[in-house]
């Protein structure tokens, strides 16, 4: 395994990957993929970079114990139980679901590597966002950091803001438009704090949040105190039907780009995020000469819980395919 403190100088290998097809060359497009999923390979894409103010402290010595949320394949608590065992500390995942169901390869991983595991039904997991089941929670766990859902919070805004140091210097430091899927929006905040004047920001919810979504974003800006974020918008058509869903046509179109370029994606977000840039183009909301950037934001450990469900998928979809 190599040594994390290395990382720490380690965006210059977060390259970018151009995609050409003939679909991109009719509408005059030119299209590149930002492959933070490189950076690392269980601290994955977008999770290193939330995680990044975690790193820095543990790194400088200290040893916090962490808590945090997430489903059965949060790819946030896959990461989170990593950096715990790889710097010794203590980590507690609350799960949503029951302890009867079948452990997932992702929580299997997160277990191995110490993370403790308590679920949360339904209801109670609900409420992991709200100030009285925190202040509880401070007390059950005295001295715990408690890091929410995704691990969003405002170090996570900075961390993320750093992502354009990744392209830094070369020709895609200032795109006309740079996409990013959005679950807790931690990661999309933070590329519109570090954004270039030139550059709009596109944010792709990949489950149904209506204006929540936008309020969300809004909310994480203001914790990081960025002053009147401007040059940003969400995308809601690419919730595809909610979290996870999966319909034929995607997962034609996944095989199909695999198939092409070589780069895998992750069902649950950048293949969405793909799929509605393609969707923006046909609609002409990009226009002719525009150079377009999309963050592949990892999580590709998360695939192991759909293969099954994209071969199947891919191979029911009849039909034209844009790309
Ligand atoms: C967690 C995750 C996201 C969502 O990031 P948020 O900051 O929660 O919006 C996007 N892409 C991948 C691959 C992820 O694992």
């Amino acid at each position: 395994m190599n040594g994390l403190g290395a990382m720490f100088s380690q965006t210059d290998l977060a390259g970018v990957t151009p995609l050409y097809n003939r679909f991109y060359r009719q509408y005059g497009v030119t299209v590149g993929l930002l492959r933070i999923d490189l950076l690392h390979p269980q601290i994955s894409g977008n999770k290193w970079f939330k995680l990044l103010s975690l790193l820095q402290r543990l790194k400088s010595g200290e040893r916090p114990r962490i808590l945090s949320f997430g489903g059965a394949w949060s790819n946030h608590l896959h990461a989170l139980a990593y950096v715990g065992n790889h710097f010794g500390v203590e980590t507690l995942g609350m799960v949503r679901g029951h302890p009867d169901q079948p452990l997932t390869g992702m929580l299997a991983d997160a277990q191995r590597w110490g993370m403790r595991l308590i679920y949360l039904g339904r209801d109670e997991y609900r409420r992991r966002g709200e100030p009285d089941f925190l202040a509880q929670l401070a007390i059950e766990y005295p001295g715990w950091d408690i890091l929410p859902e995704g691990g969003s919070n405002a170090d996570a805004v900075h961390g993320c803001s750093t992502i354009w140091q990744s392209v830094q210097g070369t020709d895609w430091s200032e795109p006309d438009y740079f996409l990013c899927a959005m679950g807790t929006g931690g990661t999309l905040a933070g590329v519109i704090a570090g954004r270039p004047s030139g550059t709009q920001v596109v944010g792709v919810p990949v489950l149904e949040l209506g204006d929540a979504g936008e309020q969300m974003v809004r909310d994480l800006l203001s914790q990081a105190q960025v002053p009147d974020p401007q040059g940003w918008c969400l995308d809601h058509s690419g919730a595809f039907g909610g979290y996870a869903k999966l319909s034929h046509e995607l997962s034609a179109l996944l095989v199909s780009f695999e198939g092409q370029s070589g780069v895998q994606l992750d069902p649950v977000y950048t293949l969405k995020l793909l799929a509605t840039l393609n969707r923006r183009i046909v609609r002409g909301q990009v226009a002719p000469g525009s150079r377009v950037l999309l963050l592949h934001s990892g999580g590709l450990q998360g695939r192991r819980g759909l293969a099954s469900r994209l071969e199947t998928g891919a191979s029911a979809f009849v039909g034209p395919l844009l790309v």
